[in-house]
């Protein structure tokens, strides 16, 4: 036990002996019709994660970090000839806002601080006024802050005045709530690292059945062009660049294991009992939320770092006893500590977890 590891990053996550174990099933071809197999159950089983996905969206599977698959979502779905809406509070929502910049695409942003929820109003009230408008993106679980966005809300408004919702939900799939139909998804993108407890190395879009088209010069990229692989992965199976196949192995036994511990309900159960046990031992000690608590998603929370402590001296104290902790991003570098939930985290790492954080604010 002396030497383990536990992840407490948001991603990548510690792995479970399965999934580790997984890595070495064998040296496969990526076009092998075995490979192509498993390429198929794979995206039939991300469908599946909410059961009402799967008759109405399809998955595609991709070789890159969550980024790629938000970036080729973007890139496939984001209209070149209307006006795409982006709802920013914190670093992943800005980042949609610059892919779509780089991209060229027509878009307007509704801003919010990073401590703040999106803000809605602003956004029913563009909706409302400028009907150039026919997409909106925005982020599921803000993991800068570790806020669960109201994406309900914000879905029923896509419904309401029907635009097509594009979510960044790389953070959140597998352990939050999903409602494809409700809130108009047309995509999302999402990570086997994640709340799926894979490995890094793929990540994937799930879109609605209707939308995959042929691939187009409109994409702006050959990679990222989600049709491409619709077509190939969705036909015989096989993908039009290689997959990461070693990957491809941890995400089948990750998927097979969410199954087993009972689907995202159960993971949303595990993590939040997760997050109330640092949470309380961290209030006991006096430190902080970022944010109300009740405003959190289930998979990550931030702290307020005490004044006098200095992230780096935490860290690594923490490190020295198993524990990798995260910093905050941007202007919360020297304020804020992540600690997240996700992984393979035992009863026993949990405690001695929350003895080292009592012991270190004492
Ligand atoms: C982690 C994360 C990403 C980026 O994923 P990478 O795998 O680091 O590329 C995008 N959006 C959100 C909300 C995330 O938490």
């Amino acid at each position: 036990m002396k030497n383990r590891t536990v992840l407490l990053n948001p991603g990548p996550v510690t792995l479970s002996d399965n999934v580790r174990e997984a890595l070495i099933r064998g040296d496969w071809c990526h076009r092998e019709p075995e490979f192509a197999d498993l390429t198929q159950s794979i995206n039939r089983r991300l469908t599946e994660v909410y059961e009402k996905s799967a008759r109405t969206h399809a998955a595609v599977l991709m070789t890159g970090s969550g980024t790629l698959a938000v970036e080729a979502m973007l890139a496939s779905f984001a209209p070149a000839s209307t006006r795409t809406l982006v709802l920013t509070n914190g670093v992943y929502g800005e980042r949609m806002a610059t892919m779509l910049q780089a991209m060229g695409r027509p878009m307007e942003v509704v801003g919010a601080g990073w401590t703040e929820p999106m803000d809605l109003r602003a956004a029913e009230s563009l909706i409302e006024s400028d009907p150039g408008i026919t997409h909106i993106v925005a982020v599921h679980h803000e993991t800068t802050t570790g806020r669960l966005n109201d994406v309900h809300a914000l879905g029923n408004l896509c419904k309401q005045y029907d635009k097509a919702l594009l979510l960044d939900a790389v953070s959140s799939f597998g352990a939050e709530e999903i409602h494809f139909e409700e809130w108009n998804l047309m995509a999302l993108a999402a990570t086997a690292n994640k709340c799926l407890h894979g490995v890094p190395g793929l990540s994937f879009v799930i879109a609605k059945q209707d939308f995959f088209g042929q691939p187009t010069s409109e994409c702006g990229s050959v990679y990222m062009d989600v049709n491409r692989y619709f077509h190939t992965q969705h036909g015989e199976g096989y993908s039009p660049f290689t997959l990461a196949v070693q990957p491809a192995f941890a995400l089948d036994a990750a998927l097979a294991e969410l199954n087993n511990d009972g689907g995202w309900r159960a993971r949303r159960q595990s993590y939040r009992s997760r997050a109330s046990a640092v949470q309380s031992a961290l209030q006991s000690a006096g430190v902080q939320t970022f944010i109300p608590v009740e405003e959190y998603s289930s998979v990550m929370t931030s702290f307020e770092l005490p004044d006098g402590v200095e992230y780096a001296v935490l860290h690594d104290s923490l490190k020295e006893q198993g524990f990798v902790i995260y910093a905050g991003q941007g202007d919360f570098s020297k304020s804020m500590f992540r600690i997240a939930n996700m992984g393979d985290i035992t009863d026993d790492d949990l405690e001695r977890l929350t003895s080292a954080l009592t012991a270190f604010f004492a």
